[in-house]
């Protein structure tokens, strides 16, 4: 059994829908397919709400019925593309409208109420999936292909209720997923699964974070022990660089799990990074490939990588964050204020994705753009009493990472890194301490990433 998931760019519309049937149909070993919402909708639906709830009440219905329309056209013009039997349109489209009179409605709250809480927004955003799984469902059954489709907790997954960014309760998942799903494959039937959206014990709609269907994806693959795990994207498979920045990145061909968790981690968006995980502990071989060119090759991740000619195998490049520095004699005085500041920081679900040395007057790291607020205050309210000068912040900052697991038996490979990043006149800002050996990550001001990204691409990269 495989599990095989297709990104919002290859469920763009109907035509893509059609295509992504055909590979489904073509393999034909038994399968689970797990699918993102149509491209582009999820960002659609988190822009309505945060939208809506701002918004007078007066204007609130009118506004909501514009997004009805549109996401209504969107939906029903792919049905019709990619489910020619007529039959089975009827019955789909009639489940689709619904969803959609529960999501207009769902939509009039948050406005009449002005709340968006997590838990609202998960819910609204839940529509993307539950929308294409039923147009993938139908594209099949069009094809002959005996599809059925389900939400990620109908699937048997269930989560916590940390809404937003939901974590897997993997004892209880793993035994309801095997009760559902594998009946339905010993049926001959092929599950549609909602990537992304998830349930917690009481049933409510959870998500697991932007990006969250290649999660999805591995973690059914590793509750029904799957032979592999491919990701379909609209690139062919991991590349050097993001083909968007260096039009000379080409495709990876093998990756050690480690190498791609930090791939992932340090900004390839191609797979989540939480995706590796379930696929490492149970040994199950990821492959990422193109659903516009099936054909071509892709990128395997497998335990133990092939030796290849580059040291350097990726430069990848994570936006949208901030450097913290917190400053002051009180930092040598004061006891273990660094774990202080790491557990407040922990204990509110803030991520430090890289930490700078610590020294004896001041402490950097880095927090995603959109926790700075609440980190400032948090770190603000902890030391306020300690004598330090305060936080500083600097936005408008990337951070660089090269990845390869060659680097750690090569003696000077960080020395030629950062001579490349001076001979391109890039300032350096920070850089990581203790890396794995596998990456070596710095910081420096946006404007000058992508002329780093370049540089290291055209000197490490063969
Ligand atoms: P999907 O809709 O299939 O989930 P995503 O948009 O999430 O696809 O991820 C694919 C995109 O990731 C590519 O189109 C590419 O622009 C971007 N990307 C960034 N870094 C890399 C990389 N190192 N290799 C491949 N793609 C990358
Ligand atoms: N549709 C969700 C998103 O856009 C999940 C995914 O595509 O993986 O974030
Ligand atoms: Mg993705």
């Amino acid at each position: 059994m495989i599990v095989m998931k297709f990104g919002g760019s290859s469920v763009g519309d109907g035509p893509r829908i059609v295509n992504v049937a055909r590979i489904v149909k073509d393999t034909k070993k038994p399968k689970i397919v797990v699918v993102s919402a149509l491209g582009g909708v999820t960002d659609k639906l988190v822009n309505i709400a945060t939208k809506v709830v701002d918004l007078p009440t007066l204007v609130v219905e009118k506004e909501v019925d514009l997004f009805y329309r549109d996401i209504l056209i969107q939906h029903r013009e792919a049905l019709e593309d990619a489910v020619p039997d007529r039959r089975v349109l009827s019955e789909l489209l009639p489940k689709i409208i619904e969803l959609l009179d529960q999501l207009r409605i769902g939509l009039l709250g948050v406005g009449y109420l002005e709340d968006l809480s997590p838990r609202s927004m998960d819910y609204i955003t839940s529509f993307g999936e539950r929308l294409s799984v039923l147009v993938v469902e139908g594209a099949l059954r069009s094809m002959g292909v005996n599809a059925v489709s389900l939400t990620g907790h109908e699937a048997g997954m269930i989560t916590d209720s940390n809404f937003g960014s939901a974590r897997p309760i993997h004892s209880k998942s793993r035994a309801k997923v095997k009760r559902v799903l594998i009946p339905l494959l010993k049926a001959g039937k092929t599950p549609v699964i909602t990537g992304f959206v998830s349930g917690n014990e009481n049933a409510k709609i959870t998500t697991l974070g932007r990006g969250g269907s290649d999660y999805t994806a591995s973690l059914l693959g590793n509750y029904l022990s799957s032979k592999e795990v491919q990701i379909w994207t609209d690139v062919e498979g991991i590349m050097t660089t993001d083909p968007r920045i260096v039009r000379e990145a080409k495709p990876i061909e093998t990756l050690s799990y480690v190498e791609a968790m930090d791939l992932a981690y340090f900004g390839a968006k191609v797979i989540h990074s939480k995706m590796i995980e379930p696929a490492m502990v149970a040994g199950i071989p990821v492959w990422v490939k193109n659903s516009f060119k099936p054909e071509s090759k892709g990128t395997l991740i497998v335990r133990d990588q092939k030796r290849i000619k580059s040291v350097i195998k990726s430069v990848t490049i994570k936006k949208d964050v901030a450097l913290l520095t917190v400053q002051g004699v009180g930092m040598a005085e004061t006891p273990n204020i660094a774990g202080r500041i790491f557990s407040i920081l922990g204990g509110n679900s803030i991520n430090i994705p890289m930490i700078s040395g610590s020294s004896e007057s001041n402490l950097s790291f880095i927090v995603n753009q959109g926790d700075l607020e609440k980190a400032v205050d948090l770190i603000e309210n902890e030391i306020e009493a300690d004598g330090f000068r305060g936080v500083k912040v600097k936005e408008n900052v990337s951070v660089i990472t090269v990845v390869g697991a060659g680097m750690a038996g090569t003696k000077g490979i960080a020395a030629k890194v950062f001579s490349t990043i001076s001979k391109a006149n890039v300032n350096i800002i920070m850089i990581a301490q203790g890396s794995s050996e596998v990456n070596i990550s710095f910081v420096v001001k946006d404007s000058d990433s992508k002329k780093a990204v370049k540089a290291l691409h055209k000197r490490f990269i063969k």
